[in-house]
């Protein structure tokens, strides 16, 4: 026999869903918190946000499916690259089939009514709760009060007066709530999604625009690497991808065996590595290698040797002097 109220909740790292779930957690309800891991890069404070609050977390990848969904959205984009109510419903179907698998009554978000432009609308919200799967079991806490009791609240399971009423884009009810809860350290507030962000939503764009994989893993790689790097594309074939730092270069040579591309790094200098991307011919490859002299450490150094990796082949090539700033930004994604 089931003995206590189970939930899930859906953590993005950030406070509004750190509170939600501690909010339900302390209505004696257990909560899991689940995280669904996007392919353009996972937040890393959803593991703090869990421990602080006491909850075994989840992780569930988004995949392949979430690239498309977000290629081609039925319900369109935000500002940017951000198919907000698809991924909504997206997110809530993977839940639901968490909250099966665990056996889970109901599903927590940090939603706040009107706090984001697209998703978090009144009429949105109606929209998201009608095409998912999940009608009437979404729990949101910090708005219960400005919605019609859910199944939750009418069955019992939480205690309506004891949820909130919280709406708008400002911050501080959040706050205030926080600091009676005693949640301290919580991550900056909003934010976190790269596809609201214009500069990444043109990386993402052009990386839809001109598809180089060759089966869905060099895809989903190709995609993580797009958070990493310059990014280049020195002709409609060819796009080249330059590590900002130790860290990235790093990232890159890790993700490369798997993403279909060539790898490039310097052979007798300090310097990024690059990745490439589509067609190259050896002009290119000697392109390349100039774009890692003008980043790289040795200036004075005559002849730079750049190594080439494809497949398992290795060549060295040499490069005479760095590409100008000017061509850099003629070709910058
Ligand atoms: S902001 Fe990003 S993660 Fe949030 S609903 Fe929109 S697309 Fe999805």
């Amino acid at each position: 026999m089931k003995v206590q109220t189970k939930a899930i909740a859906l953590m993005s790292g950030g406070l509004d869903s750190t509170l939600a779930a501690k909010v339900v957690r302390d209505q004696g309800v257990e909560v899991v918190g689940l995280h669904l891991v996007s392919p353009f890069g996972c937040r890393e404070e959803v593991k703090k946000s869990a421990d602080a609050i006491g909850i075994r977390l989840l992780f569930k990848e988004k995949g392949a499916a979430y690239l498309d969904l977000v290629e081609n959205p039925r319900f369109g984009y935000g500002k940017n690259l951000n198919p907000c109510i698809d991924c909504r419903i997206f997110m809530f179907q993977l839940a639901d089939v968490v909250r099966q698998e665990e056996k889970a009554d109901f599903i927590v978000t940090g939603e706040v009514l009107g706090q984001r432009p697209m998703s978090q609308q009144r009429h949105s919200m109606e929209l998201i709760d009608r095409n998912s799967p999940t009608t009437g079991i979404i729990l949101r806490p910090l708005s219960a009060q400005c919605f019609p009791p859910t199944i939750p609240e009418e069955k019992g399971w939480v205690n309506r007066d004891e949820l909130f009423k919280i709406s708008g884009r400002g911050r501080r009810p959040q706050m205030e709530l926080a600091e009676t809860l005693g949640l301290k350290d919580y991550s900056a507030p909003g934010g976190g999604c790269l596809l609201t962000e214009t500069a990444f939503s043109s990386r993402l764009k052009d990386f839809f625009d001109h598809p180089t994989h060759q089966d869905e893993t060099e895809r989903l790689t190709q995609s993580e690497m797009l958070r990493l790097g310059r990014h280049f594309r020195l002709h409609p074939n060819l796009k080249v991808i330059i590590g900002r730092n130790q860290e990235e270069n790093m990232a890159l040579e890790k993700l490369w065996p798997k993403s279909g591309g060539t790898f490039l790094s310097p052979f007798n200098f300090d310097g990024p590595v690059a990745v490439s991307f589509g067609e190259a011919s050896q002009v290119d490859f000697e392109q390349i290698g100039k774009i890692i002299a003008r980043y790289g450490k040795s200036q004075s150094l005559a002849e730079k040797k750049i190594q080439l990796k494809c497949g398992s082949e290795n060549t060295n090539f040499h490069v005479l002097e760095p590409v100008t700033d000017a061509y850099l930004e003629s070709v910058r994604l």
